[in-house]
């Protein structure tokens, strides 16, 4: 339909101006409404007082008709130029200047009034719709107002403004309080409290000091911080959020298919139908010339209530909202397709570390066999210098001297879902799991503490264990038994940790199934071969390593997308914060706006299919079916916007 080809170019104006040119539009079309509506009633006031003949009314009706009719002529026709003919300026078009003509008929009642009416209202119903599209472009800058307008950076020792996209990474940024963070950085000097609202939608402040990464997009509260960008503009946060949302659009949902693939077919059968009406009843009576203007009247009707406004404008709409109200509340949502997928979940798989648990191991005992405590720990830090898993982050945190000792490591080779190995001064290091100790013919044993046992080999040779502990996060339980409450009824968890621990998680959350002891790749496999039950399916994962499983579940969400590429990149919905209690929410958002989706299809369509009943039956009128039309809209369109709160 050429009514998507005209908006889409509204929305790309709109990207740059950011709204102020729907505004002028705006102001424009009321003012034509409004100057349109009093002539009318001029118009109509000399109809009624003077005594005029029918080709004098209609130049008077003709002066509003054109202030308020002619865009919609334009579009009619260059629509017909470019071969979209079947759109609904044509319908209004082909409607109006019937009833405009229908006068002229012998027999016939003149419906010039209407004919303005018509023309005026569903002005009105396009200035509407305007306004509701740009209210909720309105509430997604809400999410653009976290797009930074300057920078403030250090050059030659001087403080200079420029913006965001012209500094490269490694400058350092000087960021006031009150200021947002325009690029993603590390503290460099000071210390402040960051609030996160805008990209999470929570309000607590994040405390940051010096060496703490800090996020693009969020405000800095008290301290003047300097940071140093580690990322350019365009591959910041923020940036990489605005760009998420606004093409979220793009993937259509099913209720937005259907309408489109609807609208296509029907409107051409209305318009047929409408000629069908004004041309066959009038030939079979037998008395076409006395009997065609009713029909025509009638058929004309058809033409204004077939106007598919309502729902082509209104669902998309409705799942725009959506996707707008959950980015507010930190999820985002990378399409309305996905929207439709979490409405009807069925199965829910969840990695364990850094989803379920807090992913912040903390080391709790060191069991060597063939050094010391401390050598055990040092080669550990070392090995997993530049590992971005937890358990690396852990290992290095427990033996702070790591960064400093310069002690040499060489041949890093991080195997997924096992450990790393590494050369340390000449010593070939391995720190893993079992799986890992095997592959490298180390002769390990269990040990007694419960808790993720992380063994260390050298030079093939078993040198001891380190015990590592992680938690459970506060809102996990509640998280699952919410998805229950929902319907979701699968909940499985799949780890590569060993059985010992899964089933001790499993048991505090109230999983029942779970899969130990997988390697990456084996849960793909699980995952692919749960696709084969019930549908749709989501995968959660914090997006380290398990990037390969979000792309292959019907819907892959990820944990704590701040910051992290790989969750971003991955996934079909990224929760900002790591809050697994957010699923509940997200699968909640989803269901209400399908459910206000699918109200505005029925809705419309009964009201169009029993307006359009009475207009082949002769009992309604052309102000019926204009009421219809646009109140339709009208109403459509605010229960749209529900969806955005
Ligand atoms: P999960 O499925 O719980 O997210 P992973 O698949 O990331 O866990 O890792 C599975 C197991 O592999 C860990 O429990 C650990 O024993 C081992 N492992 C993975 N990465 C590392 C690493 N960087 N250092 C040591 N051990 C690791
Ligand atoms: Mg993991």
């Amino acid at each position: 339909m050429s009514h998507d080809h005209h908006h889409h170019h509204h929305h790309e104006e709109e990207c740059c101006e950011l709204g102020h040119h729907h505004e002028e539009e705006g102001h424009g079309t009321l003012v034509k409404i409004i100057l349109a509506a009093v002539l009318l009633a001029a118009a109509w006031l000399v109809e009624h007082f003077c005594d005029l003949a029918t080709w004098q009314l209609l130049l008077i009706y003709l002066v509003p008709y054109l202030i308020v009719g002619w865009d919609t002529l334009k579009e009619a026709a260059e629509g017909l130029v470019h071969g979209e003919a079947f759109n609904e300026h044509f319908l209004m078009s082909v409607a109006t200047l019937g009833a405009l003509c229908i006068g002229f008929l012998p027999g016939a009642e003149t419906q010039f009034p209407e004919a303005v009416f018509v023309m005026l209202f569903f002005q009105v119903g396009e200035l509407f719709e305007g306004y509701a599209e740009g209210k909720s472009r309105e509430s997604i800058s809400h999410l653009m107002n976290i797009r930074p307008e300057t920078a403030t950076v250090l050059r030659d020792g001087a403080e200079v403004s420029v913006s965001p996209e012209e500094i490269a990474v490694g400058e350092t940024l000087v960021i006031r309080p009150g200021e947002r963070i325009p690029l993603d950085g590390i503290v460099l000097e000071g210390a402040s409290g960051i609030d996160t609202k805008a990209l999470t939608g929570e309000s607590a402040p994040r405390d940051v000091a010096e060496g703490d990464e800090v996020i693009s997009g969020c405000v800095n509260l008290s301290g003047v911080l300097r940071i140093r960008a580690t990322k350019a503009y365009g591959e910041s946060t923020v940036s990489r959020i605005i760009e998420l949302v606004e093409h979220a659009g793009e993937r259509k949902s099913r209720s937005e298919t259907f309408i489109s693939r609807f609208a296509r077919i029907y409107t051409p059968v209305v318009v047929f139908a409408a000629l069908a009406l004004a041309v066959i009843p009038p030939l079979v009576s037998g008395h076409f010339g006395e009997t065609f203007p009713t029909w025509l009247y009638r058929a004309l009707m058809f033409l204004v209530v077939s106007c598919p406004c309502a729902l082509v404008i209104s669902v998309p709409l409705t799942f725009f909202g959506g996707i707008g109200g959950a980015s507010r509340r930190g999820i985002l949502v990378k399409g309305a397709n996905y929207l439709d997928a979490l409405a009807s979940v069925k199965t829910m798989v969840f990695d364990k570390t850094g989803t379920l648990t807090r992913g912040q191991f903390a080391v709790e005992a060191v069991h060597p066999e063939t050094c010391d405590e401390r050598q055990l720990l040092h080669l550990a830090a070392h090995v997993e210098h530049f590992s971005t898993h937890p358990i690396g982050a852990a290992l290095r945190d427990a033996f702070p001297d790591e960064a400093t000792d310069g002690c040499e490591v060489s041949e890093v080779t991080e195997i997924a879902g096992q450990g790393i190995t590494a050369l340390v001064e000449g010593m070939k290091v391995a720190v893993g799991n079992t799986r890992l100790m095997d592959g490298v013919g180390a002769a390990w044993h269990d040990c007694h503490c419960p808790g993720t046992i992380i063994h260390v080999a050298i030079d093939g040779l078993y040198a001891g264990h380190i015990v590592i502990n992680d938690k459970v996060k506060d809102d996990s339980a509640g998280a699952l038994a919410d998805l229950r409450g929902l319907g979701v009824r699968r909940l499985v968890m799949l780890t590569g940790d060993r059985k010992a621990i899964a089933a001790k998680v499993a048991g505090e959350l109230g999983i029942n199934e779970y899969r130990p002891e997988l390697l990456p790749d084996g849960k793909v496999a699980a995952v692919e071969e749960m696709l084969g039950g019930e549908r749709p399916l989501a995968f959660v994962g914090d997006g380290i390593n398990d990037a390969p499983v979000l792309s292959r579940a019907d819907i892959g969400i990820a944990m704590g997308g701040l910051g992290s590429d790989a969750a971003i990149e991955a996934a079909d919905v990224v929760l900002m914060d790591d809050k697994p209690s957010k699923i509940g929410l997200a699968v909640r958002l989803a269901r209400r706006t399908v459910r206000i989706a699918r109200e505005n299809v029925w809705f419309a369509i009964g009201v169009k299919v029993a307006v359009l009943v009475l207009a082949a039956l002769g009992v309604a009128t052309l102000w019926m079916a204009v009421f219809a039309d646009v109140g339709v809209t009208v109403i459509a369109v605010l229960n749209a916007m529900r969806a955005l709160r």
